[in-house]
């Protein structure tokens, strides 16, 4: 993907580097005693203490957060995520107008290593790259995409990273319509239709992470359609299934198979058209 020298997004937060050590010297102290006290106090006054640890956990910096100097690979990934994310921003700017479905708002990316708090919980790089819809951010530890190589048999590549973050932009898409929600809802009237519905949202986002590439023909090199199909034949629930468990299982899955994720990758990318996305109808 041609990516250098175009815009990059001012809404990455990137937290790599970054890792926590060490308690502070005073901090440290101050827990301890506290500890100690509900230990020595116990039972309903040590109910009445909880809040006073969580002040004393507000107010002083109990962690220290150490940032290592990022090398040059390092930096140089950044700016190409910075690049990816404008791109999304641009397009489905863009395609909110166009559509009149009400105006797009940028997401924040952040880039970590090992592990994150979120606005749905703690995530470690186990997750693999996920969106928050509470907090409208997506989380990417960059190193599932040695392991999408490595350990998913993927081509690897820039545009696979760029597909995959593309599907994480998707996920913001169907917040900010409301699919993600009424999806939501539905799973948990029905419980016996919330992997099939989670297949649907998940090979939608599949498909506009197609509508997105759509719209960046003019940068697209050549194999680079060949990495995002490749990245999404890797993370196939079949293609899972048969690598970590030998059997595939088409009722637990969440994603879609291979050839349907595929398949609706290829079906945004060659329409453009987000009104071409109804996955929910074609299951
Ligand atoms: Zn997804």
């Amino acid at each position: 993907m041609k990516w250098q020298g175009r815009r990059k997004s001012g809404n990455l937060d990137d937290r790599r580097g970054m890792s926590k050590s060490k308690m502070a010297a005073g901090g440290g102290i101050v827990v301890t005693l506290i500890v100690l006290g509900l230990q020595f106090f116990g039972g309903d006054t040590g109910k009445q203490l909880a809040p006073i640890v969580e002040q004393i956990g507000n107010s002083q910096t109990v962690q220290q957060t150490e940032q290592r100097e990022l090398t040059a690979q390092e930096k140089e990934m950044g700016s190409f995520m910075a690049t990816v994310l404008a791109s999304t921003e641009d397009v489905w700017g863009e395609i909110f107008s166009e559509n009149n479905i009400g105006q797009y708002q940028d997401p924040t990316m952040v880039l970590f290593t090992d592990a994150v708090s979120t606005g749905c919980g703690n995530a470690s790089s186990a997750s693999g790259p996920f969106y928050c819809p509470a907090d409208q951010k997506l989380y990417m530890d960059l190193a599932f995409f040695d392991e999408l190589k490595n350990r998913f048999g993927a081509k690897g590549g820039d545009f696979a990273i760029a597909y995959v973050t593309a599907h994480e932009i998707g996920h913001h898409v169907q917040t900010l319509l409301g699919t993600s929600q009424k999806v939501t809802k539905l799973q948990r009237q029905n419980r016996s239709e919330a992997n099939r519905l989670s297949v649907a949202l998940e090979l939608q986002a599949d498909f506009y992470a197609g509508v997105w590439a759509h719209y960046n023909k003019e940068y697209l090199e050549e194999g680079d359609i060949e990495e995002a199909l490749s990245a999404a034949n890797a993370v196939g629930d079949d293609a899972i299934q048969k690598r970590t468990q030998g059997d595939v299982q088409p009722d637990s899955f969440t994603h879609g198979t291979s050839e349907q994720r595929m398949k609706w990758f290829m079906k945004g990318y060659n329409s453009g058209d987000i009104k071409q996305g109804d996955t929910f109808a074609e299951m």
